[in-house]
């Protein structure tokens, strides 16, 4: 065995030996401890301090100076009492991950005496030196300034000595150059669209929020192994590997007991975040080996893209302590399951009504109904948008690939609610007063449907945006994702929808002089014919669907570069921009820089391909053929020529073996690189994309293909690099 494998996986054996055992203690005693939120609040905050920040957080208001300046000294307090020597704006810019930029409260003061010093200035608004962060060309290299500004919508906390405030970030000009940003904003425009409709069933409903509650899939990896695969350190995922001669056809690992290190790491992480009041619940195997997932209870949107933006981080960290590294990349391993972030979304109103699920009077059901085929309407408009909004270059290996949702956008909705729309399709009559008959039937018929629609059996997992009983679950998002992307466009087009239909309904009131249950059923008949298409109850990974779903007119961008165009099409920058979430040049530098990013990620992989095949494959080859030659030689000079023949057949087959597979790697790599100079000279963001997409990446499978030959062809021993046997099953 190469010694580098062999380090890998002595080290990886001692590990086993390490495992401690963690002892249990009362998650009620010690949730939300690090957090500066509602307990914290009442105890160090004045009243008037308290109401205004709680003001803050439920509607928005501005807290002005005086305030703010006794917020930032309690919050001091706390954060000092709790371990925090120093204060960060936490943000989240457009590469994906958390930026943090930490000051100490420490202050030299005059006559050499130092103060702890946070002030209502640090808390509120930061100006950080942020020129390196991508911005799409909206901040110019001359003005490098971005504020962080403090979101009170999700609350302060302490971790690691550091007191943490979520903020915005924004450019000079006041445009947004991270995630959280435009999300505010949709959620906002979603809270407005919505109590306006909901105000037709509830006059007391005066604010509807979004909630969110993500699953989050992962691999986990020995450290070691992880060390000796360049290819997973350098771009998350393996570019070459063998599938295992079993890998995940016994379905044995789903739901299977967690290998005892696995549960070590994970109440550790588990702990970490119950801590910060992170609420995760659910822990399990996933399908793949080595595979698990995540869950918290759902919570507010904001909040909870927060809370998943922690989680991510909290698990990378606690993995190193445990010798393990987590893999968030949407598909670290081929030929077994890549790992999504299902994020399960739904509204629920001051009342305390979710407005998705079904309630036990005909009144709660039409209010279900009229919010439930809104989705629908809105996923049918705007599919492109959802499209986009989960495109990257790590996710497009899964759309598609027969183990998570196609790249076609539908919707599930299950028999029982697919029967109740066809009913109300038929029996309401377009542009017609219902007889008092009509709507009696028509009533009863909706307070048919049950109050709890979680029927199991009724799940449809190939489905990218399915209904489960009382939420929508969009599965297409991938692991590594900031849901606050999919959040953003999810409420905005939630938004425009609902307020389309308010002034729909409103114009049938007045003008046809419709009473206001007539004109709802009205405009949601026309609404569940009009988005008919977008329903599909059948097996999401056919090939039949695909067929099924051009028919219809629905897209299928396979590829990140394609899907990306609609983000700056007409209907879309109008979109954004009659919501307030995004402006035109907003929507564009976004664009550029998911294009960008795309583009650059591909580069790598390719360039890390290349000297992978060429450094470590080609050579480790060339020595074992070079055994069997010698072997060969010596057998000559043994041996007399007809038994020779005979006997050193195989090992001349295997020698031409080698040599074709390495010829053809060789040739491959030489012309890769050629397309990648191609490549790199061309200036348009769109087309670099679409070149690297479709002509270098064209190359990764033949290496790739030749590569994993070479691996069952080499001996054992020498072969370089950790194999998927030794990664995905050894822990
Ligand atoms: P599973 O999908 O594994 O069967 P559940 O249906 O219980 O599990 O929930 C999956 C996720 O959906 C959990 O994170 C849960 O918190 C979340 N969820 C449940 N209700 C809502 C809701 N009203 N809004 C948003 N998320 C929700
Ligand atoms: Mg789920």
């Amino acid at each position: 065995m190469s010694t580098i494998r062999f380090k890998a996986l002595e080290s990886l054996i001692n590990r086993k030996k390490e495992l401690t055992g963690h002892p249990a203690e009362k998650i009620s005693t010690y949730f939300g401890k690090n957090v500066f939120g509602e307990n914290a609040m009442r105890e160090y905050l004045s009243k008037e301090a308290y109401a205004a920040v709680k003001d803050a957080m439920e509607n928005g208001s501005q807290i002005d100076r005086a305030v703010a300046e006794q917020v930032a000294s309690s919050m001091k307090a706390w954060a000092i009492n709790h371990g925090a020597t120093h204060f960060t704006h936490w943000f989240q810019p457009l590469t994906g991950t958390t930026a943090e930029k930490h000051d100490a409260f420490f202050e030299p003061g005059p006559d050499g005496v130092a103060i702890e010093n946070f002030s209502g200035t640090n808390l509120i608004q930061q100006e950080p030196d942020a020129s390196s962060f991508p911005s799409g060309g909206i901040r110019n290299t001359f003005e490098a300034r971005g504020y962080t500004a403090w979101d009170p919508g999700s609350p302060a906390f302490v971790i690691r000595g550091s007191l943490c405030i979520p903020t915005i970030f924004v450019s000079y000009t006041g445009e947004a150059l991270d995630y959280k940003t435009p999300m505010l904003k949709a959620l906002h425009a979603l809270d407005k669209a919505a109590v306006e409709v909901c105000q037709y069933f509830d006059k007391n409903v005066s604010k509807v929020q979004a909630t969110l509650g993500w699953e989050q899939e992962y691999f986990l990896i020995d450290e070691a192994l992880y060390h000796a695969r360049p290819d997973l350190a350098l771009t998350g995922r393996t570019l070459f590997g063998h599938s295992p001669a079993k890998g995940q056809q016994l379905e044995d690992h789903y739901f299977g007991s967690i290998p005892e290190r696995v549960v070590e790491y994970m109440r550790d992480f588990e702990h970490e975040c119950l801590k910060l009041g992170i609420p995760v619940r659910t822990r399990h195997n996933e399908v793949a080996p080595n595979q698990f997932e995540c869950a918290p209870m759902f919570e507010e949107a904001n909040l909870a893209v927060d809370h998943n933006q922690l989680l991510m981080d909290i698990m990378n960290k606690t993995a190193r302590r445990h010798r393990f590294r987590v893999l968030l990349h949407e598909k670290p391993f081929a030929g077994i399951n890549g790992s999504g972030k299902h994020n399960n979304w739904s509204m629920s109103t001051n009342t305390g009504k979710n407005l998705l699920s079904p309630g036990k009077t005909p009144k709660n059901n039409l209010q279900f109904l009229t919010f439930f085929i809104n989705v629908l309407k809105a996923v049918h408009t705007h599919a492109d948008l959802l499209r986009a909004c989960i495109a990257s270059a790590g996710n497009d290996h899964r759309l598609g690939a027969h183990e998570a949702p196609p790249a076609v956008i539908s919707a599930f909705i299950g028999s029982q609610l697919s029967e109740v729309l066809d009913a109300l399709e038929k029996k309401v009559k377009a542009g017609t007063k219902m007889s008092p008959d009509e709507k009696t039937e028509l009533k009863l018929g909706i307070g048919k449907i049950p109050q709890i629609l979680l029927d199991n059996t009724d799940r449809n997992r190939t489905s990218p945006f399915a209904f489960t009983g009382n939420k929508f679950e969009f599965r297409a998002v991938g692991s590594s994702a900031n849901c606050a992307y999919a959040m953003t466009v999810l409420n905005t087009i939630m938004a425009q929808q609902l307020k389309e239909f308010k002034a729909e309904v409103d114009q049938l009131m007045d003008k046809k002089h419709l009473d206001k249950d007539e004109a709802i059923f009205q405009v949601l008949r026309r609404y569940i014919s009009e988005s008919k298409a977008i329903r599909f109850e059948g097996n999401g990974y056919s090939a039949e669907w695909l067929k099924e779903a051009a028919k219809r007119g629905l897209n299928n961008f396979a590829k990140t570069p394609e899907a990306l165009d609609v983000l700056v099409s007409k209907k879309n920058i109008q979109l954004f921009e009659e919501n307030n979430v995004l402006s035109h040049r907003e929507l564009e530098a976004r664009y550029e820089i998911q294009l960008e990013t795309y583009t650059k990620k591909i580069q790598i992989e390719s360039r890390v391909l290349g000297d992978l095949a060429a450094n470590h494959i080609i050579p480790t080859a060339l020595k074992y053929q070079n055994q069997l030659i010698r072997n060969v030689q010596g057998l000559k000079e043994i041996l007399d020529e007809k038994t020779f023949y005979t006997a050193a057949q195989a090992q001349v087959e295997i020698i031409t073996d080698i040599s074709e597979h390495v010829t053809i790697i060789k040739k491959s790599v030489d012309e890769m690189i050629e397309a990648r100079k191609v490549a790199n000279k061309i200036d348009d963001h769109r087309k670099q994309a679409a070149e690297y997409c479709h002509k270098v990446q064209a190359f990764f499978q033949v290496i790739r293909y030749h590569a994993d030959k070479l691996e069952l062809l080499v001996d054992d021993e020498i072969w370089c690099l950790p194999k998927y046997r030794e990664m995905l099953f050894i822990n």
